[in-house]
């Protein structure tokens, strides 16, 4: 056992084949998790300056130019990404055992010599099998597909295996050759891609690790929070003697990536309160009107969203509201709710939307109510003429495309903006949106988030949830239909259109260019009206029509003057035909959890019962997720819900619509396992704002170019 001058002990002692895991200059720092003060041990003078994690791989022995560039097709670029490489899990511990002593079918360790090796080729099987002698007996291993390691294993070659004894003898799993770490209990196991060998990237990474690294982190918030220094996390995740320090090693790394964002977070939401933008004061009358022309009574969610907006509003602080709130849930009529507030305060409002689709739904929505209450509304898109383009921008309210924020569309006076599926546009947009003037925004989602995932990705915008559709509407029902089942679900959706009521048919998705789509769709289309629909008015919609063309298939859809819609997922967000009662979505184990709810809630619009199956290959074909999306689908309607298992499944945050953000690419953290992890780091970002030194500089560092203002 080797030991080093006054460092920790090692404590590898444990290990069944007594053998140190490493040479001495290795050896971790201290190997003292959990315990937070420095003074005890004496610390290296010299930290490595963070420089130094910056360097390319290719200053590691053995990284050339190849090996640089496979490490590059997975992100490693620096010594630092090497560090911070998190390995998806770790070997199980297992016995070494003598070889007179093995059995079959137990995975175990065994060390010995090599006396012979031979190759042979069983079908497309190449197996490399080597006696292995130590002392008490010997046993062929094999390795399958790897006979350039025959050069490796000479006779004399000292060697430990782990895996079992198998029928063609000891299957290896892993194996170490000299000084090697691979069959150690607990090795990290990591992503590994075609080109590089998860043991080409441990030793890499071992190579990488450092004796000392500085730590930014005050040593009073470590003892409190109880978290181990940063080496020694950065040790304990890639060499841990036990799960459990793996997992406090992980811990701290996700206490700092969670800190980093959220003193960033806070920084941004200070810099935003110190802009001024015009206090509307109280609720006017103009949209005491607004109330009573609306056909229906607001629900309890709505009435609250609104008064939080009001109370938003009053103040000359802008507004950063996100509204969420199920499809369908009534989230325009808050919207408009906040535009009539700029309005009857002599201002402007501005709603925007991702897609002219959308765009023009939102106006159709928009302008009535407005004739009713005298407001003059403008609708602005590129392919607006030139002559509205030059007039809507002096309408009290404007909705349109991102061609609101194209160069020459000159605001009278814009004081709230509305963005509308605010995921959609890239963080230029929303920031043109509010560039030189700062307008009171107003974010609406309807991909809904998690609480525990707003707070990260959202940390510095106040939340309005409108999770209760308004109440004459009937839950969804969703069935889960095998494939060679489709005939019944068809004949199903004949049901409803002989009944006077119409469909959406969702085409497969394809993963390629918007083009590929749309002729898949027309071909699709095709197929429909000449078998399942023959009889019926088919309309396509797709991402390539001309968007008079959309238009037009948009006013036929709603007249009924078609009978179903076969779409491809441009149907996602806007389209409200109440009459629509039944989806059939083609191959929907394709889709994404949230793009799937998205697309549902385009039925179930009206007070008629709806239905929407879901048709995908039979289940043993499908992979785990794609069997737990479809299973949640038919199981709950609640957005929530569905973006909690949305968030389990993925493991991370990467939620549909959030992922453009780059916030969620969150390495350590896991949202639902460190949600008190993430409020203290919350909480403690609020104190260290202000903080200046290494951690400030972090902060700066890891967001560098990143401006999430309207994030
Ligand atoms: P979202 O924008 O959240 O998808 P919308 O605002 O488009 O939802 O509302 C969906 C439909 O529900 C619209 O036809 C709207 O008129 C109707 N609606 C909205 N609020 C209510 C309410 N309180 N009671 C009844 N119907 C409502
Ligand atoms: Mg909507």
């Amino acid at each position: 056992m080797t030991t080093v001058g006054v460092r920790l002990p090692l404590g590898f002692g444990g290990r069944p084949h007594g053998r140190s895991p490493r040479g001495l200059s290795a050896a971790p720092p201290s190997r003292r998790l959990g315990a937070a003060d420095a003074g005890e041990w004496p610390r290296p003078r010299t930290f490595p300056r963070a420089e130094e994690l910056e360097r390319p791989v290719d200053v590691l022995p053995g990284v050339g130019p190849a090996v640089k560039k496979k490490l590059e097709r997975l992100g490693l670029e620096t010594v630092g990404d090497l560090l911070l490489h998190r390995p998806f899990r770790y070997e199980e511990p297992v016995p070494e055992v003598r070889i007179a002593d093995l059995q079959a079918d137990v995975d175990v360790a065994i060390a010995g010599d090599v006396l012979t090796t031979s190759t042979r080729r069983r079908g497309r099987l190449q197996m490399l099998t080597a006696r292995i002698s130590d002392g008490t007996a010997t046993v062929s291993a094999t390795w399958f597909n790897q006979p350039w390691l025959e050069r490796q294993l000479q006779p004399g070659t000292a060697v430990r295996i782990r895996g079992r004894q198998g029928r063609y003898g000891f299957d290896v799993r892993s194996f170490d050759i000299g000084e090697g770490e691979a069959t150690a209990d607990f090795a990290p196991v990591y992503p590994a891609s075609e080109d590089i060998t998860a043991k080409k990237v441990r030793e890499l990474v071992g190579a990488a690790l450092p004796r000392a690294l500085s730590d930014p982190l005050p040593a009073d918030l470590k003892q409190n929070e109880a978290l181990p220094e940063r080496v020694d996390a950065v040790w304990a995740l890639h060499r841990p003697r036990s799960l459990g320090e793996a997992e406090v090693g992980r811990r701290r790394l996700a206490f700092d990536e969670l800190l980093l964002l959220q003193i960033w977070l806070a920084r941004r939401r200070r810099e935003r309160e110190a802009e001024v933008a015009p206090a509307l004061g109280p609720p006017g009358e103009l949209v005491g009107r607004y109330r009573s022309v609306l056909p229906f009574q607001l629900t309890e969610h709505q009435k609250r969203a609104i008064a939080e907006l009001d109370a938003d509003l009053e103040r000359s602080v802008p507004m950063q509201r996100l509204l969420q709130g199920e499809v369908g849930s009534g989230k325009t009529v808050v919207a408009l709710y906040a535009l009539l507030r700029a309005v009857e305060a002599g201002k402007q409002g501005a709603l925007m939307a991702p897609t002219e689709t959308l765009a023009e739904q939102h106006f159709l929505t928009v302008e009535e109510p407005c004739s009713l209450l005298g407001v003059t509304c403008a609708l602005l898109t590129s392919s607006s003429a030139k002559r509205e383009r030059d007039l809507a921008p002096h309408a009290d309210i404007v909705v349109g495309t991102h061609a609101l924020i194209q160069e020459g569309v000159e605001f009278r006076d814009l004081a709230v903006a509305v963005v509308d599926e605010q995921h959609r546009f890239g963080v230029e947009q929303r920031k043109a949106l509010t560039e030189g003037r700062s307008p009171h925004v107003l974010h609406m989602t309807a991909t809904p988030i998690p609480r525990t995932l707003a707070l990260t990705v959202y940390g510095d915008l106040a939340v309005s949830e409108i999770s209760r559709p308004p109440a004459d509407r009937k839950p969804i029902k969703t069935a889960w239909v095998a494939e060679d089942r489709s005939a019944a679900a068809y004949s199903r959706l004949r049901k409803h259109l002989d009944a006077g009521r119409q469909a959406y048919v969702v085409c497969p998705l394809i993963e390629e260019s918007e083009t590929t789509q749309a002729r898949a769709a027309e071909v699709e289309a095709e197929r429909l009206q000449k078998a399942e629909l023959r009889g019926y008015r088919v309309g396509l919609l797709h991402g390539r029509l001309r968007p008079s063309e959309r238009r037009e298939l948009m006013a036929r859809f709603k007249a009924r003057d078609l009978d179903v819609l076969v779409a491809t997922t441009v149907i996602e967000v806007g389209v409200d035909v109440p009459n629509a009662t039944i989806m059939i979505v083609q191959e929907a184990d394709r889709f994404g959890l949230a793009q799937l709810h998205q697309l549902r809630g385009r039925v179930g619009r009206g007070a008629e019962q709806s239905y929407c199956l879901l048709i995908s290959r039979a289940r043993e074909d499908l992979t785990e997720p794609a069997v737990e999306r479809l299973e949640a689908l038919v199981r709950t309607n609640d957005g929530f819900e569905l973006a909690e298992v949305d968030l389990d499944i993925r493991g991370s945050g990467q939620l549909l619509g959030t992922r453009q953000s780059g916030l969620t690419d969150l390495r350590f953290a896991h949202l639902r396992k460190d949600r008190s992890l993430l409020e203290r780091a919350r909480a403690i970002a609020d104190e260290l704002v202000d903080a200046e030194g290494p951690l400030s500089d972090e902060v700066e560092q890891a967001f560098a170019g990143r401006d999430l203002s309207a994030a």
